[in-house]
């Protein structure tokens, strides 16, 4: 931009004047004071006219009379085509009201052609308005501009931005606040966070925030609150002074971001840190009990057992300390099992195996199953039954069902020293509700709702009176919402508790396998049939050996999987196999295809220390019609056996 004011500037005047000797004068005034001038001289109204339309002039010089113009029209002219244009009138004939007229017009100063000299004091003069006008404008301009950028800025953050003033009112609120909570910034305009309804307890903490600033003049931040529509959500400001030239801070302007995201992560980090600490506990509790609960089996046992190798041991302590020994493995294998169990709940591959059940039958053999311990106990047991037989015929899973049950009486006898428990099941609104109740020692009412949790004991001192592992229940339920029901339970501390679960009620059509005749097997029919015990441990066929000698039957061992097939190839006679499934060569899953593939119709079943849903279903696939899990109960082996080699 050209600076008007350098000595160095050539300044381009447009001068209306009609005499050339006053033209002359002028300009050599304007030379002689120093300014370096193109002037364009022009005569009348359409010159001058065309002059300002076509060109752009630092100045113009008017003179007041000429004939058919004069300065009040040029100077109307040369408002409307260049109103910035400094407009100075050169006259020698004017009067003073006259010249106040031409200035209240607009012209900026007016010469009287006998006093010239003040010419060029004026033009400085208007010159140096010029400049001051521009800059003005160029920072108004500037203004106008930061002023749309702050807005744009303010207006579009998500951060709510509030200017207060020294009595705490509001004097600027953003947009963001009526997304928040809804209310339009004007009606926060003027009002105080108090005014404006906000909790006595906000209110404090922003006024203390505030005033803090106003009197320290420094920053402050805050966490505040506001309860909306969508809940509570968390703040954190920043406040900051804002000062006059003078240095007072007479506004605070504060910046407020939504953290509710992050205070909820917090929230739930230090949730999730809480129950890791106490998962952590519980496990360590866990291992402490599960540790007792196998030494205490294992002790027995390993004494026990060195006492018998004793010759001179009478027969009726033998006899005893056998019963120990086990009883110890039961309650060492019951451990075991609860463990695996809670492991493929975990992992989510417990499967549930549902067929053809008698409720009736179930409930029966628990109730003799567990009736000599209550006897023991002094505990009196009892069953009810609702459905008759027919219809106690249902879909479920049997051995899941018996577990829980088995769990729940068991529970119910290890926390009553005396008076009754009782059990049974009803059929209600298509569900089979089951229940077990106790008149024993109750459960904490703050307690109720945890010992559903994996190795949660009421008791938890290291002075236990009650074993078990924590486990039972928690494998229950998992087991019971497996078969589509739900557990819970009532209690009341030293009265008693009463368990419930329910299962669906699907009902069959009966079928022939009734319970009267599963496992009436005649003895004598066995004497021609042959057994293939595939095992590969020795001790494992030995012990097989002993379990089957009450049974008439031709055995039969191979070593591995390969020599079971070539055995089975070779010896037609075969009636049935028993078919370990981890051997070396190969093992019992492919020995299995491979064998029912000659001989489909031959029965094999699976025995082995796999335990869990899975690997009895893998067998099943592979083409067993049945499994058996090791360590064998006595009773259940040889009914198997004889269920199937009666075929
Ligand atoms: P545990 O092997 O310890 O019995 P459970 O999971 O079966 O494990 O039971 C968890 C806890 O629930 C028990 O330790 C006991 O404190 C409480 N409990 C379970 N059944 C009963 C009951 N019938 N009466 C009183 N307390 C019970």
């Amino acid at each position: 931009m050209k600076n008007l004011l350098d000595t160095k500037t050539i300044l381009s005047i447009l001068y209306l004047e009609d005499s050339q000797q006053d033209f002359e004068i002028i300009q050599e005034l304007l030379i002689d004071a120093g300014y370096r001038v193109s002037i364009d001289r022009v005569e009348n109204e359409k010159e001058f006219v065309s002059s300002l339309l076509r060109q752009s002039f630092d100045i113009i010089l008017s003179d007041f009379n000429l004939p058919g113009y004069d300065a009040f029209s040029a100077l109307r002219k040369s408002i409307e085509i260049c109103p910035e244009v400094p407009f100075i009138v050169v006259s020698g004939t004017i009067g003073e009201v006259t010249a106040i007229e031409l200035i209240k017009l607009g012209a900026d100063d007016y010469i009287l052609k006998d006093k010239p000299e003040r010419l060029p004091y004026a033009i400085n003069r208007a010159l140096e308005e010029v400049i001051a006008k521009k800059a003005l404008k160029l920072s108004e301009k500037e203004l106008r501009k930061s002023e749309i950028m702050y807005r744009t800025l303010t207006e579009n953050i998500p951060d709510i931005v509030t200017r207060f003033d020294t009595n705490l009112r509001h004097i600027y609120i953003n947009s963001a606040i009526e997304k928040i909570i809804g209310t339009p910034p004007h009606s926060f305009i003027g009002k105080t966070n108090e005014e404006l309804g906000m909790p006595t307890e906000q209110v404090s903490i922003w006024n203390e925030q505030l005033l803090h600033v106003f009197k320290t003049a420094k920053q402050r931040k805050i966490e505040f609150s506001f309860l909306t529509s969508g809940g509570v959500r968390y703040f954190s400001s920043l406040a900051v002074p804002e000062f006059s030239k003078d240095g007072k801070v007479v506004s605070v302007l504060s910046v407020a971001r939504d953290i509710t995201e992050r205070k909820k992560s917090e929230v739930e980090l230090i949730k999730a840190k809480e129950k890791a600490e106490e998962s952590d506990n519980l496990k360590t509790a866990f291992l402490h009990n599960i540790s007792h609960e196998i030494r205490t089996p294992m002790n027995a046992i390993v004494g026990f057992s060195s006492f018998l190798n004793d010759p001179d041991l009478p027969s009726e302590q033998r006899q005893n300390f056998t019963d120990i020994i086990v009883q110890s493995s039961n309650q060492l294998l019951a451990i075991i099992t609860d463990i695996i169990s809670v492991a493929t709940i975990e992992a989510g591959q417990a499967k549930t195996n549902e067929k053809e059940t008698n409720l009736n039958t179930i409930c029966k053999l628990l109730n003799e199953q567990y009736k000599l311990k209550a006897q023991e106990q002094n505990v009196f047991m009892s069953l009810k039954t609702n459905l008759s037989d027919n219809d106690a015929l249902v879909i479920t899973d049997e051995i899941k069902l018996t577990e829980i049950l088995a769990n729940l009486i068991g529970n119910a006898l290890k926390f009553t020293q005396q008076g009754t428990v009782e059990f049974g099941y009803s059929l209600e609104q298509n569900a089979l509700k089951f229940y077990v109740e106790d008149t024993g020692i109750g459960i904490p009412p703050e307690l109720i709702s945890e010992i559903f949790t994996r190795f949660r004991q009421v008791e938890t001192t290291s002075s236990r009176q009650f074993g078990g592992s924590g486990l039972g229940l928690s494998i229950s339920k998992a087991y019971v919402e497996l078969l589509g029901g739900q557990m819970w339970v009532t209690s009341e501390l030293n009265k008693g508790s009463v368990f419930y679960f329910t299962i669906p009620y699907k009902k069959t059509i009966p079928s022939n396998l009734s319970i009267n005749h599963v496992n009436s097997i005649n003895k004598e029919s066995n004497k021609s049939k042959t057994l293939l015990v595939a095992e590969d441990v020795d001790s494992n066929f030995v012990l097989l050996e002993v379990l089957l000698s009450g049974i008439e039957l031709n055995l039969i061992r191979a070593k591995n999987g390969l020599e079971a097939v070539d055995i089975c190839k070779s010896n037609p006679q075969i009636d049935l196999v028993l078919m370990d499934i981890k051997m070396p060569v190969m093992d019992g899953y492919e020995a299995t295809q491979q064998i029912i593939e000659f001989r489909p119709d031959l029965p094999i079943i699976a025995q082995t220390a796999f335990y869990t849903e899975n690997d009895r279903s893998k067998a099943i696939e592979c083409g067993c019609i049945d499994f058996i899990s090791k360590p064998f109960n006595r009773e259940s082996f040889i009914s198997k056996i004889k269920q199937h080699i009666s075929k």
